[in-house]
């Protein structure tokens, strides 16, 4: 793995040039500096640079390449413009509810390139897609029950994935969700009962089985490890069933850097490590011809996006230095620490429009909301700033407005663009009224 040094302000500069350019002292997003952005659409807003999304999509692809699928996972971003973007590029997708099947059909993705995974999909949900979808995900018994009933009342054939929670094997994610108690899925042990459940359902056509073993992954070998696994289950279920799988679902989880420190996956690793994982698939003559599916989600969107606040206030209280927003937690939760970390560390973060200012100092950047929670970096190397000037977030394309409670305290939803090349693609307007 790659190491960058551990100094945050030295990490946040390297990846500004790194993925999106800098001229003077201005950061650019598709080719245009953030502090025009800003003046022409407002603070606070989320910028995704087109540019980034579609380079991480193709290196992806490519590592992959003759391997794997390469399906979105919406729930990172579900923005229209981002899902028909990855769909040009030739991406699927993988949704998680009926508004993310809307949100993918509205971005022209065809229904037989839809995955859909999710613990508590309603009668409702499963009856408005079942006509229509690459795959359902079965991860309960009533959902079985409830899509069996439905695929009778439509007479349609459903075609469907079991959902495996995995015994424990490879760890390593921030958040693991194999090997433990898990409201997702079945459990590895319970395989051969679901698979006689789904097989006895006429209206059910058991295409796959989909495994998530855990998110935000840095390392290769993990991810490889993982994979390994499911391919042994899904021997397993096309053994059980005594049928071959048509697909092969291995989940997401693809991790990028957020922290001064943290590696990166190394994508040339891991396409050579998929030459033993191709000589497994040989070896089950059951799976020889499943395609194989990976559904990231952070890795796609999350370098491309950029979160952009103006000071409203500096202030010095007892000898710390506040820079007061217009953004925060509301709408970006994730860099606030309040998703989940363990750790509150800083994202990335650093003035667009001073990026030659040289050394700065220490500053508490927090936002408008009324709770100490509404913190976006305690301890940020800022230059000289004021009322006026502006912040920004880099890695914010993924879990940003999406994974936020932009409803506590009732301001405006951000503006969202979309940038690439000098162009500008508006996906939502902040309503400054
Ligand atoms: C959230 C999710 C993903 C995407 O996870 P990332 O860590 O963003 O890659 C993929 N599959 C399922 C089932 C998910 O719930």
């Amino acid at each position: 793995m790659h190491r960058p040094e551990p100094d945050p302000s030295g990490f946040a500069n390297a990846l500004a040039s790194r993925q999106f350019g800098v001229a003077g002292a201005d950061l650019l997003a598709g080719g245009i500096p953030l502090r025009e952005l800003a003046a022409r659409y407002g603070t606070p807003m989320f910028v995704y640079d087109g540019g980034v999304i579609r380079r991480n999509y193709r290196a992806l692809a490519g590592a992959l390449s003759g391997f794997a699928r390469v399906h979105y996972s919406v729930k990172a971003n579900p923005a229209a413009a981002i899902i028909r973007l990855l769909r040009d590029e030739g991406a699927g997708v993988e949704i998680a509810s009926l508004g993310e099947y809307r949100a993918a059909r509205a971005a022209g993705v065809s229904p037989e390139d839809i995955l859909f995974a999710g613990p508590a999909k309603s009668a409702h949900e499963l009856e408005s897609v079942a006509g229509g979808i690459g795959e359902i995900h079965l991860e309960s018994f009533e959902e079985i029950d409830r899509l069996k009933a439905i695929a009778a009342r439509l007479d349609v054939t459903v075609p469907v994935a079991i959902r495996v929670n995995p015994v424990a094997s490879a760890q390593g994610g921030a958040m693991r969700m194999g090997g433990k108690p898990a409201p997702f899925g079945f459990d590895e042990e319970t395989i051969a009962e679901v698979v006689g459940q789904v097989q006895s359902a006429p209206g059910l056509d058991l295409c796959g089985i989909h495994l998530f073993a855990g998110t935000q992954i840095l390392d290769e070998a993990v991810l490889l490890a993982q994979w390994r696994h499911g391919i042994d289950v899904a021997e397993r279920v096309a053994d059980i069933a005594a049928h071959p799988l048509k697909t092969i679902d291995l989940g997401g989880g693809l991790g990028i850097p957020y922290f001064a420190g943290d590696g990166e996956l190394d994508l040339a690793k891991l396409s050579r490590g998929l030459a033993l994982l191709r000589q497994r698939l040989k070896s089950a003559p059951r799976l020889a011809g499943a395609r194989i599916v990976v559904e990231p989600g952070r890795f796609l969107v999350g370098p491309a996006g950029i979160y952009v606040a103006g000071i409203n206030a500096a202030k010095i209280s007892r000898g710390i230095r506040f820079l007061i927003t217009d953004g925060g937690m509301h709408h970006h939760l994730a860099a606030s620490g309040n998703l989940g970390q363990v750790i509150k560390r800083d994202y990335p973060i650093l003035a667009p429009a001073r990026m030659n200012a040289g050394e700065g100092s220490p500053a508490t950047i927090v936002g408008p909301l009324c709770t100490p929670l509404d913190t976006l970096a305690r301890k940020a190397e800022m230059p000289d700033l004021a009322a006026g000037d502006l912040i920004a977030v880099l890695q914010s394309g993924a879990y940003g407005r999406t994974a936020s409670p932009v409803g506590f305290l009732s301001h405006p939803l951000p503006s969202e663009i979309l940038v690439e090349n000098g162009n500008i693609e508006i996906i939502h307007l902040r309503d400054a009224s």
